[in-house]
């Protein structure tokens, strides 16, 4: 198990780990920003963090928190985020059900939108993970939630296993190759730091043969069928 530990991953972007899922935290003139939660039940541990090794309280200069999506390592501590901060809480509509946020606090997303983080965070929808699975352009950084998680120092795709729909999931992935961005910072795994992109596009063609195989593999299951 990894120990909860704040680190600087470029200026103004720090990366919270041991909590579920990668947390990442924004500071820049517009304020604090959160990009995923982590796992339930680490409100206050978050906040003393925060108040220890950044001098932040989290209440006094938040702005919003972006949403991957909606799996419980990601979204956790969402709840007390809005409870006791007046963040806004940013996910794609397909996901938005599953969140225990009063709809004053929420703001749904359809893609495209672009929000003011460190300059423009771009909401790029990225289906498949969840349907409403989405990953995040900001400053030539970007965040893709569980689209593209990072093994060994490699993007590779989510398992099967979590995944509503895995072929759209691979298509989402691919379709990251289109931007430029130079950091990888993935839900899972560590941040790639340098030509994430040219890394993305190396692995998208392994990604390509996984594609034929589930396409392959359900062609032959509808022929017995
Ligand atoms: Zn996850
Ligand atoms: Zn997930």
């Amino acid at each position: 198990m990894i120990l909860m530990s704040l680190h600087p991953i470029v200026a103004n972007v720090w990366i919270l780990r041991g909590l579920g899922a990668n947390i990442y935290i924004i500071e820049g003139d517009e304020g604090l920003w959160f990009i995923d939660v982590g796992s339930p039940g680490n409100y206050f541990r978050i906040c003393d963090l925060l108040e220890r090794d950044l001098g932040i309280a989290i209440e006094d200069v938040i702005q919003g928190v972006i949403l991957t999506h909606a799996h419980p390592d990601h979204i956790g501590n969402v709840s007390d985020f809005a409870i006791e901060t007046d963040a806004k809480i940013y996910i794609h509509k397909k996901d938005a059900t599953f969140l225990d946020v009063p709809k004053r606090k929420l703001v749904l997303l359809s893609g495209g939108e672009e929000i003011k983080v460190l300059g423009t965070a771009k909401i790029i929808h990225s289906p498949g993970h969840t349907p409403g699975s989405c990953a995040v352009l900001m400053k030539r950084i970007l965040f893709s939630g569980d689209t593209i998680v990072v093994r060994n120092n490699k993007p590779v795709l989510p398992k099967r296993e979590f995944c509503t729909d895995f072929r759209q999931t691979i298509l989402s992935a691919i379709s990251l190759t289109e931007y430029r961005y130079n950091v990888l910072c993935p839900g899972h795994g560590s941040p790639i730091l340098e030509n994430a992109d040219k890394e993305v596009k190396l692995a998208s063609e392994e990604w390509k043969k996984i594609l034929e195989y589930v396409d392959n593999n359900s062609i032959r299951k509808e022929s017995i069928l």
